[in-house]
């Protein structure tokens, strides 16, 4: 987690933790409707256009080394069917768990180095900054997490027709007079091979014949 810029309590990602006043036990709910952020999503085929309505519902529970926060975001996503490539339009709901320790303690409450003076070992962690902490990335991982990674217009979308393009949803009987095509490629084939069958049943490679050898 980045450190070098102080969390900003005007972010509506940001939640404030104070009024849990670090009492174990202490629960506090709360629901908040914020704007999607940047690319919230999977880049380029499925996401939160930025500033959707995100709608978070929270639940902060102190414990000893920091604040255990449950919550889901529900969320329109839109993106694109991969087999037709109609766009689409998806209900998202994620869940989330997340622990946000206090910089001074690590998982037993025990006093521990300040953030960010091993940055190896707190890569993966996330910290509440003066009763703060920032929601994004749990919600960002939580959203990808939820979202389709191939998602369709329809869960039997027959996709496009291979031949002219054309999206088969929307024209179940669309077809091409392939039959006839096959069937003269058939005929065409029968000929050829009346011709050719001498050589074809002879003509088999040199070599292929032989034993190989080991
Ligand atoms: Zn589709
Ligand atoms: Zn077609």
């Amino acid at each position: 987690m980045a450190l070098n810029a102080r969390l900003d309590h005007r972010n509506p990602l940001v939640f404030d933790t104070h009024e849990l006043g670090r009492r174990p036990g202490a629960l506090q709910r709360l629901t908040r409707t914020v704007d999607a952020p940047r690319d919230l999503g999977i880049k380029e085929v499925v996401g939160v256009p930025e500033g959707t309505p995100v709608e978070l519902d929270l639940r902060l529970e102190s414990v000893m080394e920091g604040v255990l926060v449950t919550g889901t975001a529900r969320a329109k996503a839109e993106g694109e069917c991969v087999r037709c490539l109609e766009p689409l339009e998806l209900e998202l709901e994620a869940d989330f768990q997340e622990m946000f320790s206090y910089p001074d303690a690590d998982d037993r409450g025990r006093v521990i180095a300040e953030p960010g003076d091993d940055a190896e070992d707190d890569e993966d962690r996330l910290f509440i900054e003066d009763g703060l902490f920032d929601l994004e990335p749990v919600l960002r991982d939580a959203v990808v997490l939820a979202l389709p990674m191939q998602p369709v217009c329809q869960e039997d979308c027959p996709g496009l027709c291979s031949e002219c393009g054309a999206r088969l949803a929307d024209d179940p009987d669309h077809h091409h007079d392939a039959v006839d095509i096959r069937w003269a490629a058939l005929q065409g084939l029968a000929g050829t091979m009346k011709d050719g069958e001498k050589d074809e049943m002879s003509g088999a490679e040199p070599g292929v014949d032989e034993k190989q050898e080991k």
